[in-house]
């Protein structure tokens, strides 16, 4: 399947940062992606850069939605006014959505069923904290974010799964490729029980944490893996476009 190179801006960026995404832009045409390219700004961002990246492979996306379409709810963005200001897809579950607002599994299904139902791939994210790796809990900790956070709705067409390990998110620290491999590999099997084989297979399993210039290509050639999230390699399009390039 085309693998996914989704950059994830976080609380970066204000409108000069658009200037990134003509730069990126300029990247792609000199050197089309072998791969599907997507940018998540803050929300505040979603209409700008879908605007400039108009006529350009780069898709846009949120990175939270609320669980309800609309309603008494002051701060909050749902998934149906990202859909409406271009975004095609919305992050559920970062962890550090998890760790600073204590969302739950459940919270994020119903994030997760929010965005199909506004017509939004929902990029749900999970992955195991270093307490729990060095516990030798990985597997059982992914396998039970997945089954808890993933709507039954699950396919290929409305659903990617971010495999991020906490302890490799913007430390520098990554897992090796056989430790990469094996959680999605256990990943692809969870999904083939929950949503059936033909959805299983469709639907990206993509690695974040850590990814950067120089092990990309790497990271990207272990089986299973379907894409990067990529956070801080993200912000400059020379960087980023040098992760594209890997794929
Ligand atoms: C992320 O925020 O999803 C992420 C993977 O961050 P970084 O690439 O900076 O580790």
């Amino acid at each position: 399947m085309r693998q996914l190179a989704a950059g994830n801006w976080k609380m970066n960026g204000v409108t000069a940062s658009l200037s990134e995404v003509e730069v990126l832009k300029q990247h792609l045409k000199a050197r089309p992606a072998n791969c599907d390219v997507m940018i998540c700004p803050p929300a505040t961002l979603v209409m700008a850069l879908a605007e400039a990246a108009a006529g350009s492979p780069i898709q846009v996306g949120g990175q939270n939605c609320h669980a309800k379409a609309s309603g008494a709810h002051t701060g909050d963005v749902s998934a149906q006014m990202l859909a409406d200001a271009g975004a095609t897809a919305v992050i559920v579950g970062h962890s550090e959505r998890r760790a600073d607002h204590g969302e739950t599994n459940e919270q994020v299904r119903a994030k997760a069923e929010a965005a199909h139902a506004a017509g939004l791939t929902a990029i749900i994210c999970l992955g195991e904290t270093l307490k729990q790796r060095e516990a030798g809990e990985t597997l059982a900790v992914v396998h039970d974010q997945l089954q808890h956070s993933l709507p039954t709705d699950s396919t290929g067409a409305n659903t990617i799964i971010a495999y991020e390990p906490v302890w490799a998110i913007g430390t520098g620290l990554t897992p090796t490729p056989a430790q990469v491999g094996e959680v999605h590999q256990a990943l692809r099997g969870a999904l083939s029980a929950l949503v059936g084989p033909e959805a299983a297979h469709a639907i990206r399993i993509l690695y974040g944490g850590s990814v950067k210039p120089d092990n990309a290509d790497e990271l990207m050639g272990v089986g299973d893996v379907d894409g990067a999230l990529v956070g801080g390699a993200s912000l400059k399009a020379a960087d980023f476009a040098k992760i594209i390039a890997a794929f």
